[in-house]
C-alpha cells in the first residue's frame, strides 16, 4: 500500500472517530411524521431514525440509539448527507451507497463525506453496521412498520 492510501485511510478514520464521538442531528426529533427502528443483531447495534418529509424533501432527519463507532459514524454521516434533499434522492443515493459498500458498480457519483465508510468493504460484518442508518431511514421513508434488520 503507498503513503498515499495510508494518509488516506488515516482521514476517513479521523472522520469515523468524529462522528462517533460527537454524532450530528443526535436526538429526537419533534415533529417527525416517519420514524423507523433498525437493529443489526450480528453487532448489537440499534437505532431510532425520526424524518420530517415537507413537499416531497426530506426537511428534517434525526437519530437516536447505540452502537459500534461505524454504526453511530454512518448514522451521522447519513444525516447530513440527506437533509434537505428530495427523497427520491434519498432512495437513489441509499442503492448506490448499499451497491458501493457491497462491491457492486455504483454509478458514478460523488459520495462526498460518505466514502470514508468505503473501507468497510473489507470487512462484511461491518457493511452491515454501515447500512444499517440507511435501511432504517429506508423503512421510515417507507413508512414500514416492521424493524429495518440487516439480516
Ligand atoms: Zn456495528
Amino acid at each position: 500500500m503507498s503513503t498515499h492510501d495510508d494518509g488516506l485511510r488515516e482521514l476517513y478514520q479521523e472522520v469515523i472517530f468524529d462522528h462517533n464521538r460527537s454524532p450530528r442531528n443526535f436526538h429526537k426529533l419533534d415533529g417527525a411524521n416517519h420514524v423507523a427502528e433498525g437493529h443489526n443483531p450480528l453487532c448489537g447495534d440499534q437505532l431510532t431514525v425520526y424524518v420530517r418529509t415537507e413537499d416531497g424533501k426530506v426537511a428534517d432527519v434525526s437519530f437516536v440509539g447505540h452502537g459500534c463507532a461505524i454504526s453511530t459514524a454512518s448514522a451521522s454521516l447519513m444525516t447530513e448527507a440527506v437533509k434537505g434533499r428530495p427523497v427520491e434522492e434519498v432512495e437513489a443515493l441509499f442503492r448506490d451507497f448499499h451497491a458501493l459498500l457491497t462491491g457492486k458498480p455504483a454509478d458514478e457519483r460523488d459520495f462526498g463525506k460518505l466514502e470514508v465508510l468505503t473501507g468497510v468493504r473489507e470487512f462484511p460484518s461491518r457493511v452491515k453496521c454501515a447500512t444499517l442508518a440507511w435501511h432504517t431511514l429506508h423503512n421510515a421513508l417507507s413508512d414500514e412498520s416492521r424493524p429495518a434488520s440487516t439480516e
